[in-house]
């Protein structure tokens, strides 16, 4: 799969560039996280690279060492600072068509603060 070309007018762009407001959680060099605009759990935030990936594909493939770990710390701390890691929670990033990602700029849900159920619907 190659990864199609970064739109830097997609939504998440624009909150990163303080065009969009967003209920910030954490902010670092590297990450911005905040609570979803929608969310499907008591608790539910996207964790972002700040750098232009559009899919975990993209930035597998393209981030620096040092941008994929702090993507990965900041999900942990923001877990442990929300309390999640007591009870569980569930990381979700969706990739491409199949993967259903609808914003084009890599993401992590951060989902908890209740059972959360099956992990992937059955298809229809
Ligand atoms: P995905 O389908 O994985 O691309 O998820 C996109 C997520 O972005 C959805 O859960 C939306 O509710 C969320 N979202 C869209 N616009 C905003 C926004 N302005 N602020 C916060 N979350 C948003």
């Amino acid at each position: 799969m190659t990864a199609p070309a970064y739109d830097s007018n997609n939504i998440f762009a624009k909150i990163l560039r303080g065009e969009i407001p967003c209920k910030k959680v954490y902010e670092d060099d590297h990450v911005l996280a905040f609570h979803d605009i929608s969310p499907q759990a008591p608790s539910h935030i996207l964790v972002l690279p700040k750098g232009e990936y559009v899919s975990m594909d993209d930035f597998t493939q393209k981030a620096a060492p040092g941008e994929i770990a702090a993507l990965f710390r900041a999900l942990g701390q923001i877990a442990r600072d929300e309390g999640l890691h007591e009870t569980g929670y569930r990381v979700i990033s969706n990739c491409g068509l199949n993967g259903g990602q609808e914003v084009p700029h890599l993401h992590l849900h951060l989902l908890g603060g209740r059972k959360l159920g099956r992990m992937v619907q059955q298809a229809a």
